[in-house]
């Protein structure tokens, strides 16, 4: 190997801290996908969403010796709540999926015997789909908030930082995880596809939780929230096969574009693209404890 090839692998140019490798949109083609976001120095955590998906994502890791890590958990919407059918405030029906009735933590602490799981996650609140039935939507609230507490002290009992998903749920998210630190929990992990205000960032910042920037920032105006976080908190994350960047076109994404949300990010805060790629990649590493 080349001494050149030898850096490119020893450290990575970036680190996709958020994908969905594992789900079924790259069932064709999953090892060139991970392929061509290798080959231009970009690392990858694949992020489960319920228990199918995350030993799809720890099974990835195991395959792949360099580069490729999973994390674990079970996304709220993924919670089965009486049998309902989810609807999503626009009156879409949630896609169907593996629905799990509560966390059971014994089942998925038979994944975390693999080294490369680098967190908890995706975990979290999710207000966007609801309950057919309007009587049941505080009760369902609550399921979401008693599965992801759970979580929160399975990621400490694990000893690894937490992947949270926040959709229209920002001050009941930021209530749960102050009034923890209160407590005397020291919460590690990051706010995924933050498109919060920047004081809600200011919080999250203040639990000392980083902060992931996805494509959404090219559909929603975050320039002046994002420029306001500091660099040593934000890594960047593509949310792949979702939020393409428009600049990659019409298609589903994927890792080797986490380059446009790199080159955003590095105009947005004024820094070069190399400076972005260094000190997003250290956080990445430093966050997740990855080599
Ligand atoms: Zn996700």
């Amino acid at each position: 190997m080349k001494m050149q090839d030898q850096i490119k692998k020893e450290n990575p140019c970036l680190v996709d801290t958020h994908a969905h490798l594992n789900f079924f949109d790259y069932d064709k083609d999953r090892q060139e996908t991970i392929k061509r976001s290798l080959e231009k120095g970009i690392w990858i955590i694949n992020v489960g969403t319920n228990f199918q998906s995350s030993q799809k994502a720890s099974a990835i890791a195991e395959d792949n010796s360099k580069g490729v890590f999973a994390a674990i958990g079970l996304h709220p919407t993924n919670i089965d709540y009486k049998k309902f059918s989810l609807f999503s405030q626009k009156g879409q029906r949630k896609p169907e999926s593996f629905l799990e009735e509560d966390f059971d933590d014994e089942k998925y602490e038979t994944l975390t015997k693999n080294k490369k799981i680098a967190a908890i996650g995706e975990i979290g609140l999710d207000y966007f789909y609801k309950p057919e039935n309007p009587e049941d939507i505080d009760d369902y609230k609550a399921k979401q908030k008693e599965i992801f507490e759970k979580q929160l002290n399975f990621s400490q009992k694990k000893g690894l930082p937490v992947i949270i998903h926040c959709r229209g749920a920002h001050n009941e998210m930021l209530g749960i995880l102050e009034e923890r630190k209160a407590k005397g929990f020291q919460q590690k992990g990051v706010i995924h596809c933050f498109n919060g205000t920047f004081a809600q960032a200011e919080r999250y910042l203040q639990l000392g939780l980083f902060i992931g920037i996805n494509g959404i920032i090219f559909k929603m105006d975050l320039e002046k929230t994002i420029n306001k976080i500091p660099m040593d908190r934000i890594v960047l994350e593509t949310d792949c096969p979702f939020l393409t960047p428009p600049m990659a076109g019409f298609k589903r994404n994927e890792p080797a574009f986490l380059s446009h949300i790199a080159e955003k990010t590095a105009a947005i805060k004024g820094f070069s693209l190399q400076e972005i790629s260094k000190i997003t990649t250290a956080n990445a590493h430093q966050l997740f404890n990855i080599k």
